[in-house]
Formats: structure tokens, sequence, C-alpha cells
């Protein structure tokens, strides 16, 4: 058997995904690795498979007891012999464990680091071949994480008492640079090959939202999504609570987690969720390490966290199965209150001196500041993440809230100019709030004891309100003009690029969310049901999404008689594939993806029963559009290709008297293949005419203004008036039919 044979016949998949391969291969060749990769990524199968090739036992190291449970179980189902040692168990059970294992009869064993001192696992260690040690959760190893736990440093001790060296291979979804640094030092890492996949979950939504009230957003959101299972994270054990409640008087069946419940109702409510009995969490972030569970179909986040590094990872445990999923972060200014009072009360690690203390806490301030930009952010939130963490992404992914709602734009740049003249009056001395009430004209007690009145700049933004120019200070503070001191007080300061903006060579546009009378979460609903086919209901036309819940129905009662998670039965991914090929005999079920032989034994006939009876035998069509092959995780991992017309849709594009350049882009994207291409903007049509040297764009005291060439009101090109949301007129282009035909034909041209 080789690897490609192992992924068939026990995990019923087609193809590895992206560096998979590549580390199992350097396994097999006996080097160690380490793999960097996101949550759902699909590490387990990197370094099973390995496993089950090499002629001995892989240990492989956990922090996590109810995840080792979790895997053993799915190896278990999947026809692979595995077991787990931890406290967990009884010391009969362990050494009835053990002594199997030392008769060969596990290919895997997880093991938690505290177990590899223990005599009795010692003795098993030095009677056994063991061909890898694979370290999960490698950034545990590493004191400069904040997951660090010091039985991880048993790892190395142990490896030095064995009396041949296996291969190591580790394991995380962390990738700063020290963390990486230490695992391959501390874990003493021989020439390892080191593989970074990318952080991007494309098949996760990310949204921002900032309802008026957040309890009666999350009522409407369970309810629109009743079937889905779901966790809904809140900043402290008093918020859970109280939502909890709320909930409960409302009969919508959601269970809680936070750290001061008892340890027996942590472990049912955990349970109840992991079985789908309750399809809905709130926890605190204390819950969720270690939760495998595959089927979440949305994270709520009720607060906003304290970094992006634990917002996306929260997020990321939404999903795992690679179908749809959403990450919601409900913000209101409030949360930053919060979570600067939990810094402020963090307690002191007596480890550290004064000064570590004191930089640490400002790392916490800045990651808490950086947290806040995201829930600011007008641009892709997709990029924001990814750009965090040192990936490029897209300008415009396509799904996420803010690449799918409309938005309107602003020229700020002359209320930038006296934001920038107005901070350096005041030596840089206040933060946002003393300055957005100052150039406001506010009259607070505050404000008075400052004498800021005494300033020019004091009232020179008076026709704005302060939100409007907090507005604009932190996109100042996006696009780095800004920065703020690094303590507490995070008091404005200028930096070298604000002088473009006194020099007029730029300009600062400010992107507004457009206000209509339709309610926005609607808008938003229907605007993502357009943007992105990837999920069930999108896939599967009605009777198609029938025989989803038939299947899910029949996977609920599998799961029920054997007590079983469902997700470990199989994933929601597969059930969707099976809808879409209609299995009704052995080969075509094998043909599904995440049916392996296995699962086919043990489950087969019966949801080819269901199918069978469902369909009559007959190949029906469930779902819309061509087909999609899950086995190549096609439309989740594509690339999506560069705007572009056939003719046909040229010829449904419809011509209108005037259109704006941002209109005509709107028209033309709802034209196109939303899962296979990107967006075209507006802007991009602007620099297309200019490229045909049909406009041209010139600063004019610090404002942008769009000039026609000869060429241009040649083809249809024209200036007019257009009102802004608060009432101001100002110039902007258009295109008159004409104009517009030119234009689809220059897009087909290229
Ligand atoms: P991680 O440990 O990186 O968070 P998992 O190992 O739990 O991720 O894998 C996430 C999901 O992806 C699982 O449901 C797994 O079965 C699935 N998966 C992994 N590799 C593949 C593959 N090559 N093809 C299809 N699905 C895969
Ligand atoms: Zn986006």
């Amino acid at each position: 058997m080789d690897k490609y044979d192992v992924l068939k016949k026990y995990y019923g998949y087609q193809d590895f995904r992206k560096g998979q391969e590549i580390l199992i291969d350097s396994m097999l060749k006996g080097q160690d690795v380490l793999g960097i990769m996101p949550t759902g990524a699909g590490k387990s199968i990197c370094y099973q498979i390995p496993a089950l090739l090499m002629p001995g036992v892989t240990l492989v190291i956990s922090p996590l007891i109810s995840l080792m449970k979790d895997q053993v179980q799915a190896l278990n189902q999947a026809g692979i012999h595995a077991a787990y040692i931890n406290s967990s168990l009884s010391e009969f059970q362990i050494s009835k464990a053990l002594r199997l294992a030392v008769t060969g009869r596990y290919k895997i064993i997880y093991v938690a680091p505290e177990r590899l001192e223990t005599y009795e696992f010692l003795q098993f260690a030095k009677q056994t071949k063991i061909s890898m040690l694979t370290v999960d959760e490698a950034h545990c190893i590493s004191q400069w994480g904040q997951d660090f736990r010091p039985s991880y440093l048993k790892i190395v001790q142990f490896i030095r008492q064995l009396e041949e060296r296996p291969v190591i291979s580790a394991f995380t979804a962390t990738a700063t640079e020290n963390v990486k640094e230490d695992i391959v030092c501390v874990l003493g890492l021989r020439t390892p090959r080191v593989l970074v996949t990318g952080f991007d979950r494309k098949n996760l939504y990310f949204a921002v939202e900032t309802p008026q009230r957040k309890e009666g957003y999350v009522t409407n959101y369970i309810r629109e999504h009743e079937a889905d299972s779901g966790i809904i994270y809140c900043a402290t054990r008093k918020n859970v609570d109280k939502l909890y409640d709320q909930l409960q008087q409302k009969n919508v069946a959601v269970t809680r987690y936070h750290a001061g419940l008892s340890g027996e109702e942590r472990k049912q409510n955990q349970e109840d969720f992991i079985y789908d009995n309750k399809l809905v969490m709130i926890a605190t972030n204390a819950f969720g390490m270690g939760i495998d569970k595959s089927n979440v179909r949305y994270v709520i986040h009720y607060n906003m966290p304290q970094s992006m590094e634990n917002y996306y990872q929260e997020a990321g445990r939404a999903g795992r199965d690679g179908e749809r999923a959403e990450c919601i972060l409900l913000y209101s200014p409030q949360d930053v209150m919060i979570n600067r009072f939990l810094i402020e009360n963090k307690e002191q690690n007596n480890g550290y001196t004064q000064e570590e203390n004191t930089a640490i806490r400002e790392r916490d301030e800045e990651r808490l500041r950086t947290m806040t930009y995201y829930c600011m952010t007008t641009g892709c939130l997709r990029e924001y993440i990814l750009r965090y963490f040192d990936e490029r992404g897209d300008k415009s992914c396509g799904n996420c809230i803010n690449c799918i709602r409309e938005f309107e734009e602003t020229d700020v740049t002359e209320a930038a100019g006296k934001i920038i003249t107005c901070i350096r009056e005041v030596r840089q001395r206040y933060g946002i709030n003393v300055i957005a009430g100052m150039l406001a004209g506010e009259d607070r007690a505050k404000l008075r004891e400052y004498g800021v009145m005494a300033y020019p700049s004091y009232g020179s933004l008076h026709e704005l309100n302060e939100g409007e120019i907090k507005q604009i200070i932190n996109q100042l503070l996006t696009e780095k003009l800004l920065t703020t001191t690094g303590d507490k007080y995070a008091l404005l300061q200028v930096t070298g690029l604000a002088d473009e903006i006194i020099d007029g060579k730029r300009n600062v546009i400010l992107k507004r969310m457009k206000k209509t009378g339709e309610d926005r979460n609607e808008r938003s609903s229907r605007q993502k049901k357009n943007s992105s086919k990837t999920r069930n209901s999108d896939i599967l036309n009605s009777r198609g999404l029938e025989l989803f819940e038939r299947l899910r129905k029949l996977r609920a009662k599998i799961a029920g008689e054997e007590g079983l998670p469902p997700y470990i039965i199989f994933s929601d991914r597969t059930l969707v594939d099976m809808c879409i090929k209609v299995p009704v005999s052995k080969e075509e079920m094998l043909r599904v993806s995440g049916v392996g032989e296995n699962k086919y034994e043990r489950y087969g006939e019966r949801f080819m029963e269901a199918v069978r009876e469902y369909t009559g035998g007959i190949h029906e069509k469930f779902f819309f559009g061509e087909m999609i092959d899950f086995a190549e995780d096609r439309v989740i991992s594509e690339k999506k290709t560069e705007f572009s017309l056939t003719e046909e849709q040229a010829e449904q594009f419809p011509y209108a008297d005037r259109y704006l350049l941002t209109e005509l882009a709107e028209k033309l994207n709802e034209l196109r293949d939303a899962v296979r291409m990107k967006k075209i903007s507006g802007a991009e049509i602007f620099r297309k005419l200019q490229d045909e040297e049909c406009v041209s764009e010139m600063f004019q005291k610090g404002m942008r203004k769009k000039i026609i060439s000869e060429k241009g009101l040649e083809a249809g090109l024209f200036l007019d008036l257009r009102r802004s949301k608060k009432g101001t007129e100002y110039e902007d282009l258009y295109c008159d039919r004409k104009a517009q035909r030119k234009i689809l034909d220059m897009i087909r041209r290229n």
C-alpha cells in the first residue's frame, strides 16, 4: 500500500491537500518535519498516514484529553487501531492498553506529556519500536506563546531515553517566528522540513456587526439557523450566564461553558454540544481548545476578543469540515473598555521583572488596538486578517461583509488636514476623545479643564459630530498617517506620512455603509446569497435539501445507537456529496468524498438504503449548476480568476441613460460567476479609462478631480453634479449608453 491507497481506503478521500503530501513524503524518508497549518487544514492526516506506513508505532503527544478521545474514535471508525493514554483512564485501563500496545496491537497511540516520564510508560517505550514521535499543538513547548506547558519539556527528556531516535514531527497553528524557532530548537528537530501553509480559510465568511441590541441579534440568528450548530463566545462568565438565561427563557436549546461551572457540568454541557443534543454553545474562551467538532456552522463573538490571535483561533473553530461557515463579531465600543479592564487587572506573572511585565502589558494593549481596528475597517476583513499574519490576501475576497456590502465614498482630505493640525497644535498630548471633542467644539468639563478652547483648532470641524470625527481619525490610523503611543493613554501621534496630506499630495477617502430603508441584516444576507454559492442551500435544490435532511437524521440515529458524535460517522460535507452523487451501489458509494472502505462496511448499506428509498433508485439531479466535485476541493480552494465577460453576458447588460462607474461595476458584477470570478470595481474601470487616455486625475487643494479628455468626451463620458449624504454637491464621472458599450468592449478585449 502506498500513501494514496491509505488515503482512499481509510479516509475515503481522492487527493491530498496542499502541503500534506510534502510533509508525508519527508516523514517517510525519515526526515523531521514542522507543519504550521491553520485549524481545519488537515494536520491529522499528515502524521496518521506515515504512521500507518512506517514499521513501528507512532506516539502522538497531545495536551488535550478530549481531542485524543475524538481522534481515536475517528481512527477506530476508519478501521485503524489506535489508543490513548491519559488521566481520564484508570491505572488498570492504562496497564491493559500498554500490554496490548507491546503486542503491536496499535499503530498510533495518543499520550499526554505527563505520562512520558512514568515508569510504566518508559518500560513500554523501551520494549517497542517507536518509528515516529508526533508533537501536536507544538507551540505549547514555547515559553513565548500564551499556551506554554511545562510538561511539554518532558518530551525532550523522553526522546533522550530511547535507544533509537524516532522521526520527530511537530504541528501547530501558531506561526510567529519566536515560537517557530523555539519548537525547532527545544525539540531538537534535525534539519526539519518546515512547511507553512496559507492561513486563509476560504469557506469562512467574516463579518463585523454593530447591532443596537446584541441579544436580539443573537436570538434571531439562532432562530434563522435552527438546524445548525454554533458557538457564541462572550468576554466574561457573567455575560455567558446572562445570555444563557435570556435564551433559555426564549426556549432556545442552548448550553454553556465557563470556568465557574463544576467540572461535572462542564463535561456534561460539552458532550451535549459535541453530540448535537444541544446545537448552540455559549461560552467564554475557556471553551474550545481540543474541540474537534467539525460541523460548527457559525461562531459569533458577543464581545470583541483581546487579540487577532485569539479571534482567529476561536473563529477558526467554525467550518472545519470545509463547508461554508460564518464568523461574526458583534462590536460595541464598550467592548474596548471591558478588554482594557481585563488587561489591566490581569494577574501579573511574578516570574517576570517589573520591566518584563510592562512590556507584556504594552504588547497586550497593542494587540487590543489591532483588534479594534479590525472592527472598524471598511476594507476586506480577510485581507486584514491575512496581513496580520504576514500573508498577502486579495484586496477583495468577495466573502466578507465589507466585500459585499454597499459603501459610499466620501473625500475627507480637508477634515484630515484639520485633524493633523490640531494634534500638532496640542503637541500630541491627547487621545482620540479629547481631540474629537475639541475639533467638534464640545463644551465638556474635561475639555475646559485641559484648556483646549484656547487653541485655534478648537471647533474647526464643528460641522461634524464627534462620532464622525472619530471615524476619520480611525481611517487615518488604519492608513498609518497617525499612530498612538503604546501605553494605556494611547495619545494620538502624527507620522511622517501626514505631510503628504498637508502638502496636497494625498487624499483620504472614507468608506461608509450606505444607509437605505432596507434592514441591514436582511440586505447583507441577501447579498451574501448572491455572492457565494458555497452553502448547502445554494448548492442543493429543494429536493436535494430534503435528502440531506433525511441523511442527517439517519446519521443522528446511528450516532445515538453507537454513542458517537455524529460528525465522526460522516461529516456534513460527505452527506452533501452523497446528495450530489446519489450513490446506490457500492462502487458509487466509495466514490463519495469521506467514505472509506471501513465506513462503507459499517454504514454504507444504510445510507444507500435511505438514498434508494428517497429516489426510487433513479439518478435525479439534486443540485444547481454543474457538478461540483468535493473530492477535489474545487469550490473552496480554487483561486478566483480575474473579471471577464463572455459575449452572451455582455448582451445581457442592462444599459441605461447614465451610470456612475461604481454603478456600472455593480451591474457588471451581477453578471459574473461569483464562485469563480473576482469582482471588478469602479476604480479599476477608471484605471482602464486612464490607460485609454479617456480620463485623467488631478489633485487640487488635496481634493481629487477627475478630468475627461477630448477622446473621453467623444466616447460619451461626462461630468455631472452629485449630492453627497451630507448634502454637499460635487462633480463625478458618468457614462452614457455609448460609453457603456465602449467600456464593456474594453473589458472583453483584455
Ligand atoms: P486540523 O487538525 O488541521 O485542524 P483536521 O485534521 O481535523 O484539521 O482536518 C480537518 C478536516 O479536513 C477533517 O474533516 C478531515 O477529514 C478533512 N481532510 C483532511 N485532509 C483531507 C483531504 N486530503 N481531502 C479531503 N478532506 C480532508
Ligand atoms: Zn473580503
